[in-house]
């Protein structure tokens, strides 16, 4: 586990590039015209079906088919969580949107609470043991840019998916005090502050639904502390914790994690935290190389295969895939994301879908046929 901690710190400085990158994509986008915006809402002719509405039946009938207790000793479904953080950024919104539908998917996002205030706004954000108006990750940009992320947001709900938190101000190690070092009553600020602009945004339309879980900023955080905060908030899960292997999901403090697998990687030899930006440091230690990004995306591609393959044939566990909205070294990890989406969740007994799904899914279950599973060994990508 050394190294994949060793990552996560390093991760944390490349994350906040990444936001400042993200931050400036989103700057670029907002210069361009905006988009029409009826089109999502109007009514749909019965004789050409929506292609979105074609989604949603398909990624609901491939989930509600799974949605009955097991059998005794009948496979649970491989389910795999795709699940993004931030995701502050059009175009990413764009491009998962349209890759879930073709492969009959769910995912989850999990939002940055300070995307919603448009830069103007920024000192009603008072991050916990700092000014107001601070944030690593910078803040929505204009009111147009904000708008048009809440007519995202109402489209990925709309479509099946699900929205978590990322928390605000994405303060990781280094950055002090950092979520690493908050107490409970510094998480519950954070919380009351993410909730508070999410309804300030329900003003413009914005409905997230229940927001029941999310991921800390660097996957950081006192446990203890944070799980106090995260119940008083009504959270049913969190799926921060990096562990070794794919495993079930555990009772923790009455929070239901959801690990973040750690699984060795085919083409590097190694075992790496399956998360984007640990992925880009393990492959090439983090540095901009967009001439290689074809080569990144296949070894990404490969590792998703491989640990796919561990959990589909070994504990079916669900599988964590977990991404930012990025475009590091020339997109080669966003693109390895999104081929294997396009390509797993077509698969037979697979399914796709949110944190909360599987979570419904589970609560439906016989615990006594569920743990036939469960004690199962963590699945692993065998050394070939
Ligand atoms: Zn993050």
């Amino acid at each position: 586990m050394g190294d994949v901690r060793r990552g996560r710190r390093r991760a944390g400085e490349w994350l906040v590039l990444a936001a400042a990158l993200a931050l400036a994509v989103a700057l670029l986008v907002g210069q361009e015209p905006p988009p029409p915006q009826a089109a999502a809402a109007e009514p749909v002719p019965v004789a050409s079906p929506d292609p979105v509405d074609v989604q949603v039946d398909r990624a609901a009938a491939r989930l509600d088919a799974w949605m009955r207790p097991l059998a005794p000793g009948e496979r649970p479904p491989q389910f795999v969580l795709f699940s993004f953080d931030g995701v502050g950024s059009h175009r990413h919104w764009e491009r998962v949107l349209a890759i879930a539908g073709a492969a009959q998917a769910r995912v989850t996002g999990f939002l940055s609470g300070v995307y919603l205030l448009p830069d103007a706004e920024r000192r009603r954000y008072h991050p916990p043991g700092r000014a107001a108006g601070a944030s690593a990750i910078g803040f929505g940009g204009s009111r147009a840019e904000v708008d048009r992320l809440i007519s995202d947001l109402k489209e990925a709900r709309r479509r099946g998916h699900e929205i978590g938190t990322h928390y605000n101000g994405h303060f990781c190690a280094g950055d002090e005090p950092a979520v690493g070092r908050w107490s409970t009553a510094m998480w519950d600020a954070e919380l009351d502050q993410f909730f508070a602009f999410v309804e300030a945004a329900r003003e413009r339309g914005l409905d997230l639904g229940q927001v029941r879980g999310g991921r800390t900023p660097c996957l950081e955080g006192r446990w203890v502390q944070a799980y106090a905060a995260m119940r008083a908030h009504g959270f049913t899960y969190d799926t921060s914790r990096p562990t070794d292997g794919i495993v079930w999901p555990t009772d923790e403090q009455g929070i239901r994690e959801f690990w973040m697998p750690s699984v060795r990687v085919p083409a590097l030899r190694k075992q790496v935290l399956l998360m984007d930006y640990n992925l880009w440091i393990a492959v090439n230690g983090g540095r901009d190389e967009p001439e290689r990004a074809a080569e990144f995306s296949d070894v990404v591609l490969d590792a998703y295969r491989a640990a796919y393959t561990a959990a589909a044939t070994g504990n079916r566990a669900p599988l964590v895939i977990g991404s930012h909205f990025n475009r590091w070294s020339g997109g080669g990890f966003f693109d390895a994301v999104e081929r294997f989406m396009a390509e797993v969740c077509l698969r037979p007994e697979t399914v796709c879908a949110t944190h909360s799904d599987v979570s419904a899914w589970i609560d439906l279950q016989d615990p006594e046929v569920l743990d036939v599973w469960r004690r199962k060994p963590p699945a692993h990508v065998p050394r070939p």
